[in-house]
């Protein structure tokens, strides 16, 4: 079998969602939209079935496949429904959502008398816009809304929840100006107490952590990858989930002057021992990775050189005599890069390396 290979560690996924729902300080859905950003949707919500709050995910075909793997917590649809045809699945599978649009209200409300409710409530979240200008009512909107809904007796209205847009950037005042608007905006609903608030994704609950959350929303960090970047306190205690690896398939010793690769990006300035590994960007390692991304090899710090193919790119061995066919080379997790680290350097983001994990098995720890 190719030797590239995913593995996931469940319990560092347990401890970052402990983490996040520290910070957070009240509940917390762990978002497992998108395959679990690349680690496997049921495997991850089997491993934190019991101990999460529930799940997120983007559209009721991710939940379904929860549902079927005997995921019975919560589950929350960030998007909501797409048409009024789903309504029907979001009742039998007693499925949480969002809504952000008026249509969506209309549809819910001609829903009130159809056969698949009767005497059932769908749990709702009705989310505002405060800024990211996405998906959401607007403040002065918001709490019409918010009192047609609660008058709809085949409604459960649950949490108002807004998403920042900025929050990965902790000096940047945009984050408190919509905290503060959404706060205002919702604190005369739902009586004295207002209703339970829902606003924190993971930069938010590492860079924000004083805000308030009935019922936080961590996403990225669960996969223990920092949204921040440089240093910082709390992303330090977030435990990699994904590490990378492959093997060694083949070696040459070049002489100086010749070129590795497609486009001859990288020239040997000295004889040099290349490695070509079992790793490209058809499984999603970035395929503009700069000539000296670091890797490791052995367990040993190395790097790669020469432009990534489809199915292999290449490491400079001239510095690891012990190398050879069958080396272990680690591309980001754990003894490696962070896939942070890494996508900083070629210009993308964790999310997307992540995300884009394609045709890598991925093996359970
Ligand atoms: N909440 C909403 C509405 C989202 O769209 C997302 C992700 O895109 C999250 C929470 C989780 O975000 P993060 O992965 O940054 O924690």
């Amino acid at each position: 079998m190719r030797p590239a290979r995913a593995l996931i560690d469940l319990s560092a996924l347990r401890h970052n969602y402990r983490l996040a729902r520290r910070l957070g300080g009240g509940k917390a859905l762990a978002v497992v939209k998108a395959d679990a950003y690349g680690h496997g949707a049921v495997r991850c919500a089997q491993a934190l079935q019991g101990e999460a709050d529930g799940f997120a995910v983007a559209c009721i075909e991710e939940a379904l496949a929860l549902r079927e793997a005997g995921i019975s917590a919560p589950i929350l649809l960030l998007e909501g429904f797409f048409e009024a045809s789903e309504l029907p699945l979001l009742i039998q599978h007693e499925l949480w959502c969002v809504l952000h649009s008026q249509w969506q209200i209309d549809a819910l409300e001609a829903a009130a008398t159809s056969a698949y409710m009767s005497g059932k409530r769908l749990k709702v979240w009705l989310k505002m816009d405060t800024g990211m200008h996405r998906l959401g009512l607007s403040p002065g909107e918001y709490a019409t809304v918010w009192q047609r809904l609660a008058a709809m007796a085949h409604v459960q209205l649950m949490v108002a929840m807004s998403h920042f847009a900025r929050a990965d950037e902790p000096d940047c005042p945009r984050t408190a100006e919509q905290a503060a608007s959404f706060v205002d905006s919702v604190q005369l609903l739902a009586g004295a107490a207002g209703p339970a608030l829902s606003l924190s994704n993971s930069p938010a609950l590492l860079a924000w952590p004083q805000l308030r959350n009935d019922w936080a929303r961590p996403g990225l960090m669960l996969y223990g990858a920092s949204p921040l970047a440089g240093d910082d306190v709390r992303a330090s205690q977030l435990q990699p989930v994904m590490t990378l690896e492959s093997r060694v398939i083949a070696v040459r010793t070049l002489d100086a002057g010749e070129p590795i690769g497609y486009g001859g990006r990288f020239v040997t300035d000295q004889p040099t021992r290349v490695g070509v590994v079992a790793m490209g960007y058809a499984d999603g390692y970035p395929q503009f990775a700069p000539n000296g991304t670091p890797v490791s090899i052995d367990g040993r710090n190395g790097c790669v050189i020469g432009r990534v193919s489809m199915d292999m790119l290449t490491v400079d061995l001239s510095d690891h005599p012990q190398a050879g066919v069958g080396s272990v080379v680690r591309l980001w997790g754990e003894g490696a890069p962070t896939a942070a680290q890494l996508a900083a350097q070629c210009g993308t983001s964790a999310y997307q390396l992540l995300c884009g994990l394609k045709r890598v098995p991925r093996v359970y720890l």
